[in-house]
């Protein structure tokens, strides 16, 4: 059962879910934040990304490059299926 602060005043509910039991979190989500304390509470201005992350260490699994790696895939693709249909290739 969430908390009165959610239930009387309409605080904004924290966003997580449980792997275990697939419910939301009833915890209010923290000033600013979408979750709460227990889940990890951080202002998105806060968050470090790309290189500025403390874990970047070649940026290969960074969101950029695995955007960057399906795209080269989807040309490789798209070029495989081409020289096929020209019979380049079998
Ligand atoms: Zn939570």
């Amino acid at each position: 059962m969430p908390l009165p602060s959610i239930m009387k005043h309409n605080a904004v509910k924290c966003s997580a879910k449980s792997k275990r039991t697939g419910l939301h979190c009833n915890n209010p989500a923290a000033h600013g934040c979408k979750t709460c304390r227990m889940h990890g509470a951080r202002k998105a201005e806060t968050i470090k990304r790309g290189k500025d992350h403390p874990n970047f260490v070649h940026g290969e699994r960074s969101l950029e490059g695995i955007k960057r790696h399906r795209e080269v895939m989807r040309r490789i693709t798209m070029l495989t299926k081409l020289a096929k249909q020209l019979g380049m290739i079998k």
